[in-house]
């Protein structure tokens, strides 16, 4: 055509050269001749033919989702980009647990902005996921060193609910007895900060716990014994900036059995005396300062660390050493058992996806600097501080605390508003305490310039040099820290920036993420995160916000919140979302905390049954608990439905009790089951509340609407269905949907009224907006695609499923199906019949597909023995063949164990994965070397090596180690 020179009819007019490839075909792997191939290997002509049979009448909308068309890339980023310059980034100096600090570019670049690190899945799979589980050794490594008590978790969501969590630690252990009708009282600081306060408020509530805040700086106030007394929370340094020695209090409340937890800076801890060294149990915190910018609140990773007696109680991922089947060295997460999907109702806490990615950039910001470097940065921020602190009382200003680290607060009475508005002039955000009251937080960005201009606007001026040789350290010289800190080589060998780039390739390369193939994982909608999306969350007018900052300077994030949550009410057809919950298992606690609350508005108080199916995810169980709620267990039937039988008769038997029935839908089986409607009806009859787990969502998008086919309240999880990267285990998203009779118990915010309803629960989250930082990736995506885009996404998600269940099937039988033998947007192969007939385990055909270069699909849930498989919309046909291919091939191998040509021992499938190292030396398998590495379909210049063997879990249960190992193992 282009050789045609211009004839008038043939000239391709501007209009339609002027669009862009629609954004929709690059987020959708399949092509319409792919999908067209697809179909009629399901036997449809179309998409809607399809979905018209796939999904069952009663829950489909009629109506098209109420979106705009889709905005090319081009379009969204220049959007993004009018919304960004609505944000007015000042120098924040407002404290409050949120700091400005300096993101090095290493790992900005290299970690951040890197989809080898931001793709990646939780490493469920340890074998290839070495590097993601080395980079959070190390964050535990550096979390445990810094607050004095051995074990670290991997990470928790954020400071407040970490704090949340530690309580809850504390009620399980101690042994103290509370009053009747009470779960005992949990003594908290009056210096903690204050969202952490409220956090620990809404937590405390519903689980019958009486939350005191007092003054505990000179020491417990009397009676608490009485009062069933398990636990104290202490901030270190203070919300004011005191330093104090809490080992009195400490003592006095274990001499009453009660366990201390000390939230801490880590920061401040390179030059403090450690919680652990004062006696603390649990130490909690954010470590957001290390690297990780503000994102008007987060994500970032919460901290908890734990004397030795508590590291079986941790909530959240802890990563341990074990060894591989060679006697390797290798990570994997340790005590799975803690997991909710075992534990369930019993479990330690509800939390599933955390904050890796964070976890991850801050524990190599600790190897970038090392310990000198850390220690460096923490000097200079005292310096300033105390500096700051000299200036103002030369120029008459009462400063509150003698000890502090990097926090100032002055006393200017009745004058606080106008010192804030003088330094928001001068371009720097303070906080205003009170009327009287001043606070002003240093940090790794504070520089000669804000000293000079904080001290303008409370009307003083100074000499920085001289102040500084007057002045001397505003720390307690019996608090100074003492010995050494992270000794270990990790922190003294990545200093140069060669160094460290290819130390963070080096563990890139050994983990399998999306930007290496496909990871088919039922329920987790591993899909694309497209570039468009991620590109603004670095930007600073995104990144560099504190979330406390008066809302005129946070306009843009303003609009794009709304407007987000605009959209997903057009998405759900409920009538009000809340953004503020940082994971889908803080959704879920926000919206049965909401219908409890509805419940106890309308004097049912005695409403506290939930009834979840025995196929739900385990958090459900989990957040029900947390949420005051009773679990009874509804049946699954033979058939994977939920049995509607039993669920009746649980109704009945609960009729009067019954807060709430919580379902996955589609069914965590992956079938749209047809009797939802009833199922809700049914509930509502009975004066409960319907919960809809809409952690598969993906299934329904642009086809049917959870706000409209029954239900009252759904969390989403927009780390699955709308475009968030998983982050090897975080960050997310989990934002709760209700109707509106629910909407005046969504959660709130005690420092930011503009973030919910005033009849609210309280917070969820640390943070107003939770992990506001991450929300332009769901808004961009959902702008990109359009109402029309996002439902042939999901039709082509519903495709793809089906594909691979009718290629499977001949080969391993396709669990469960719905209306006309499909299956919705996941599929789940039983692997049951074959383990019986020939011993090879789904843990076998999961590690075989290493070897075949693939990330295995969900392990055993929702059913023990089974695999269960999600491609979403994002991946290819090339790719899913690919799979399928490898799958079948898998199959083979399994054959040939069935028929006595090999053992399973001696088969490939209980060897693999195979390593390169594996292949040298001796060779005494039944099959070749290549056989196991280059399997059919497996190219020798594209392959995936896993840096290990198949790894010991239990080994490394009996043996708990989850620091980085000491020196002279690592020189072997
Ligand atoms: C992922 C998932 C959850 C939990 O969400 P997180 O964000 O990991 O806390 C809950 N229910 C189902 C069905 C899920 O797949």
């Amino acid at each position: 055509m282009t050789a045609t020179p211009n004839s008038g009819s043939q000239r391709t007019p501007l209009t339609e050269l002027e669009r862009d490839t629609p954004f929709e075909q690059r987020h959708i792997g399949p092509d319409h001749g792919a999908q067209a191939k697809m179909l009629a290997h399901v036997g449809f002509g179309s998409l809607e033919e399809l979905t018209a049979a796939a999904v069952p009448d009663v829950i489909k909308s009629a109506a098209v989702l109420g979106l705009p068309e889709g905005r090319s890339e081009a379009e969204v980023l220049a959007e993004l980009r009018s919304l960004a310059d609505r944000n007015q980034v000042l120098h924040p100096m407002i404290g409050l647990g949120y700091y400005g600090t300096f993101t090095p570019p290493v790992i900005l670049r290299n970690v951040m902005e890197n989809p080898a690190w931001y793709t990646a899945y939780t490493p469920y799979q340890p074998e290839i996921s070495q590097g993601r589980l080395e980079a959070l050794l190390n964050f535990q490594t550096v979390v445990a060193d810094l607050t004095g008590l051995p074990t670290s978790g991997a990470s928790l969501l954020d400071e407040g609910t970490a704090a949340a969590e530690a309580m809850a630690l504390a009620r399980r252990v101690c042994k103290a007895r509370a009053p009747r009708g009470s779960q005992g009282l949990f003594l908290v600081d009056a210096d903690c900060l204050p969202q952490t306060i409220a956090v620990v408020r809404t937590r405390a509530e519903p689980q019958g716990i009486e939350v005191l805040v007092a003054d505990l700086s000179d020491g417990l106030p009397e009676g608490l014994a009485e009062r069933g007394l398990f636990g104290v929370l202490l901030q270190y340094p203070g919300a004011g900036g005191a330093v104090r020695d809490l080992t009195p209090v400490i003592e006095q409340a274990h001499g009453l059995g009660a366990v201390a937890t000390v939230a801490a800076d880590l920061l401040a801890l390179t030059l403090l005396k450690p919680p652990g060294e004062m006696g603390a149990d649990i130490a909690v915190g954010s470590s957001q300062r290390f690297g990780v910018p503000m994102g008007f609140g987060g994500p970032h990773a919460g901290f908890m660390a734990v004397h030795d007696k508590f590291a079986r109680n941790l909530p959240g991922r802890l990563v341990g050493v074990s060894v591989d089947v060679d006697g390797n060295r290798a990570y994997r997460l340790a005590l799975q058992t803690r997991e909710q999907h075992i534990r369930r109702e019993k479990a330690t806490s509800n939390i599933c996806t955390a904050q890796v990615l964070l976890a991850v950039m801050a524990g190599m910001y600790a190897v970038y600097h090392g310990p000198e470097g850390l220690r460096a940065i923490a000097d200079r921020t005292h310096r300033y501080a105390a500096v700051l602190a000299a200036g103002l009382r030369a120029g008459g200003v009462e400063i509150v605390h003698d000890s502090f680290f990097d926090t100032v607060t002055a006393r200017v009475p009745g004058r606080a508003a106008e010192v804030v508005a003088a330094a928001r002039d001068a371009g720097i955000n303070l906080r205003e305490v009170d009327a009287d009251l001043v606070g002003v937080a240093c940090d790794e960005t504070t520089a000669r310039a804000q000293v000079a201009a904080v001290w303008d606007a409370f009307g003083v001026t100074g000499d920085i040099d001289a102040l500084d040789a007057a002045t001397e350290d505003a720390l307690p010289a019996e608090l100074a820290r003492r010995g050494e800190v992270l000794t270990h080589p990790v922190f003294h060998q990545h200093r140069s920036e060669t160094a460290m780039l290819r130390y963070l390739r080096r563990l890139a390369d050994r983990d399998y993420a999306l930007d290496r193939g496909m990871i088919p994982l039922g329920s987790c909608t591993m899909k694309l995160n497209a570039t468009t999306e991620m590109e603004p969350v670095t930007w600073p007018e995104f990144g560099a916000l504190h979330p406390f900052v008066p809302t005129e300077q946070a306009e843009g994030y303003l609009s794009l919140i709304r407007a987000l949550e605009e959209q997903l009410e057009a998405v759900t057809g409920y009538d009000k979302v809340s953004l503020q919950p940082n994971a889908g298992s803080q959704g879920e606690l926000a919206g049965l905390l909401a219908v409890r609350a509805y419940h106890r508005a309308n004097g049912d108080e005695q409403r506290t049954i939930c009834l979840i199916p025995s196929s739900a995810h385990g958090t459900n169980a989990a957040s029900a608990v947390m949420a005051g709620m009773k679990v009874v267990v509804v049946k699954t039937r033979d058939d994977g439905d939920v049995d509607v039988d039993d669920l009746h008769a649980k109704i009945e038997a609960h009729r009067d009790t019954l807060a709430v029935l919580m379902v996955t839908y589609p069914s965590t089986h992956g079938v749209f089951e047809e009797h939802i409607t009833d199922v809700c009806a049914a509930v509502h009859d009975a004066g409960g509340q319907v919960y809809v787990d809409g952690a598969n969502l993906n299934a329904l998008v642009g086809l049917a609407q959870p706000g409209r086919f029954g239900a009252d309240v759904s969390h989403l999880n927009l780390h699955k269905t709308f475009c968030i990267p998983h982050g090897g285990g975080g960050p997310g998203v989990g934002p709760v949907s209700v109707r509106a009779h629910l909407a005046p118990y969504l959660p709130n915010h005690p420092l930011q009224p503009a973030a919910g309803p005033e009849t609210g629960v309280g917070p969820v989250s640390a943070a107003p907006w939770g992990s506001a930082g991450i929300l332009p990736i769901s808004w961009a995506y959902v702008r990109l695609m359009g109402g029309e885009g996002l439902k042939r996404a999901t039709q082509v998600a519903v495709l793809s499923a089906n594909y691979i269940a009718k290629r499977l099937a001949p080969y391993f039988p396709v669990l469960y199906t719905g209306p006309g033998g499909l299956v919705a947007h996941e599929c789940i192969v039983d692997l049951r019949p074959l383990t019986k007939a020939t011993g090879v385990s789904v843990d076998d055909v999961a590690k075989r597909l290493i070897d075949y270069g693939f990330h295995a699909p969900t392990m055993s849930f929702p059913v023990a023995g089974t695999l269960m498989i999600e491609p979403t919309e994002s991946e290819d046909l090339h790719e899913i063949d690919r799979f399928c291919e490898a799958m079948i091939a898998i199959r083979g191998e399994i054959d040939r164990v069935a028929s006595g040509e090999v053992s399973a021992e001696e088969s490939p499938l209980r060897n693999a994965p195979h390593t390169a190292a594996a292949l040298g030396g001796e060779w005494n398998h039944a099959y070749s070397r290549e056989e196991a590495v280059f399997p059919a379909g497996v190219s020798a210049a594209d392959k995936y090596w896993p840096p290990v063997r198949r790894i010991d879990g239990a080994y490394g249960d009996r043996n708990l180690v989850c620091a980085c190992p000491p020196m002279d193992e690592y020189e072997g």
